[in-house]
């Protein structure tokens, strides 16, 4: 025999405890852990006379709707395993993942069903619905797992389930190239969170946290979702990313923990320019891309709360390291590491084996702990790339000093080479941003004749100011070395976005990679 443990005693454990406390904020509505996990047993019961058992793949297309909980910890609850899928796939992508990971059911939010259904259908997979609030359809082209559930007997409680027997698997968003399924054990989501809540954060269950990052991807999922539900604390829930939308739910439900995204913290910053309401929050976290300094410094004048940075990925559950908060905070750093998670900077050029550097020195970031992924899904070729000797290679460039304090440089696939110089995007996209007019730059490589690969910048202004190109070129030049600053400026309305906030370089890198047109300075 083994001891057991689940991801769905978060919710199951809550709700016995606190049935009354607010799980969600759904605009002026509140949901409470009780009847979310009543509901959520109903959806269970449902799923088991489908058939769903342990160990099966469940994949969902739910937006932040409580909707996604349930479905969520019910699949949990089975011993089965959860396969949430991008919200923005279109039909193709949905159909890939679905054959990929293996599943038996697909379970899609109404808006979603439009590509869902073709994708399952191609797949061979049956779907079910659930409506999401604001969906008003009459027939509905799938069967509804909310219908299933009412005629259902409930399940009494989950499953046993071994610690390490798989409970996600989250496909890489594909940021750099094809997704790939990152398997989570019970084990190390649940450490994850416990950890988080014992050591780096000092969530309680009276706080109310943003509920904006997607669940679907790991940060939303492991920071907000998990780590709310086990402390007990509210989450205000919006669908879809609007910051202007968001600084009101924040002030109306008077929220104390914002955690997001570098493009999230830009939006919040521009929001509260326009409205002297602000939310009491206690802290802000940040995560999932590079957070400038000045932006950092921006948010943290305007809410009069600290930013603390993060590091994670997909295949570390997700958090690596982390400005741990009670803590100074080193802005430009993401902090230390995670308690039981060694994190060191291996030499990058050498394949096959770990060459571990000293403190301070430049190299590619691994990383072991209880937080490892368990590989990825049917690729065996991809986890033994992925993970040598033990330590998982995180296909970013930094550094780790004497005290441990990790600097992610940035990914090694995104550095420049110019004339044989290395050229790391995120720190010419650092000072590029404290150009005043200047809301967001996304530095990356264009092949290039002459010197092996050219500095292009893709810039969004702020909004009502005005710069030229050639301004935000000069002024870049005078605070950064000859061979980084970029000699091409694109001056853009929007940067391409994925699913989970981040800049999509690769379309910037392919639009850009084409002869260039006027609104260019050299
Ligand atoms: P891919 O699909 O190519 O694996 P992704 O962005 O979709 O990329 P995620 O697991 O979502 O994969 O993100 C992990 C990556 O995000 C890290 O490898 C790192 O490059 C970046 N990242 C996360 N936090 C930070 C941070 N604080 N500073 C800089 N980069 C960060």
């Amino acid at each position: 025999g083994h001891g057991t443990l689940s991801v769905a005693a978060i919710l199951a454990e809550t709700a016995r405890r606190h049935p009354d406390r607010v799980a969600f904020h759904i605009g002026d509505a509140a949901l409470t852990y009780g009847p979310l996990w009543d509901r959520t047993r109903a959806y269970a019961g449902a799923l088991r006379d489908r058939g769903v058992g342990p160990g099966d793949r469940i994949a969902m297309l739910v937006p932040n709707v409580p909707d996604f909980a349930r479905v969520y910890y019910a699949v949990l609850s089975l011993g089965a395993v959860v396969v949430p899928v991008h919200l923005l796939f279109k039909a193709q992508e949905i159909e890939y993942v679905l054959r990929d990971s293996g599943a038996t059911l697909l379970v899609a939010a109404a808006p979603m069903l439009s590509e869902a259904l073709p994708a399952a259908g191609a797949a061979g997979v049956p779907a079910v619905t659930v409506l999401v609030p604001d969906t008003h359809v009459a027939a509905v082209p799938a069967p509804r797992l909310e219908d299933e559930a009412d005629a259902a007997e409930p399940i009494r409680t989950y499953a046993s389930v071994n610690p390490l027997a798989p409970a996600t698997v989250l496909y890489t968003s594909g940021t750099t190239g094809r997704p790939k399924g990152a398997v989570a054990s019970h084990l190390a989501l649940v450490e994850q969170v416990h950890v988080t809540l014992l050591d780096t954060t000092d969530l309680n269950a009276d706080d109310v946290i943003f509920g904006g990052l997607p669940f679907f991807h790991t940060f939303g999922q492991s920071a907000v979702l998990n780590t709310a539900f086990r402390r007990g604390a509210a989450i205000v829930l919006l669908p879809r990313f609007d910051a202007d939308e968001a600084l009101a739910l924040l002030v109306k439900h008077r929220a104390t923990v914002f955690t997001a995204v570098p493009t999230m913290f830009l939006g919040m910053v521009q929001a509260v320019a326009r409205t002297p309401d602000r939310p009491p929050l206690k802290y802000a976290v940040s995560g999932g891309a590079a957070l400038p300094v000045a932006l950092l410094e921006a948010f943290a004048r305007e809410f009069g709360a600290d930013v603390h940075e993060g590091y994670g990925l997909t295949e570390t559950a997700p958090t690596v390291s982390f400005n741990y908060v009670g803590e100074p905070i080193r802005p430009g750093t993401v902090g230390r590491p995670l308690w039981g998670v060694d994190v060191e900077v291996a030499d990058s050029d050498i394949e096959g084996r770990i060459e571990l550097l000293g403190p301070g020195e430049l190299g590619e970031i691994v990383v072991r702990g209880h937080n490892l992924f368990k590989g990825y899904l049917g690729n065996p070729e991809a986890t033994a790339e992925a993970v040598v000797d033990g330590w998982f290679r995180t296909g970013d460039l930094g550094t780790v000093d004497a005290e441990g304090i990790v600097t992610v440089v940035d990914r090694k696939k995104d550095m420049i080479v110019r004339n044989g110089y290395n050229v790391y995007p995120s720190e010419v996209e650092d000072a590029m941003v404290r150009h005043p007019a200047v809301a967001q730059a996304a530095v990356f490589g264009v092949a290039d004749e002459a010197h092996g690969q050219e500095v292009h910048a893709a810039v969004v202004l702020m909004p009502g100011r005005t710069a030229t190109a050639q301004e935000i070129v000069d002024f870049t030049r005078e605070r950064i070395a000859a061979y980084k600053y970029p000699r091409v400026v694109h001056l853009v309305g929007t940067l391409p976005l994925g699913g989970s906030g981040k800049v999509l370089k690769r379309e910037l890198v392919e639009q850009y990679s084409a002869p260039v047109g006027e609104a260019v300075a050299r």
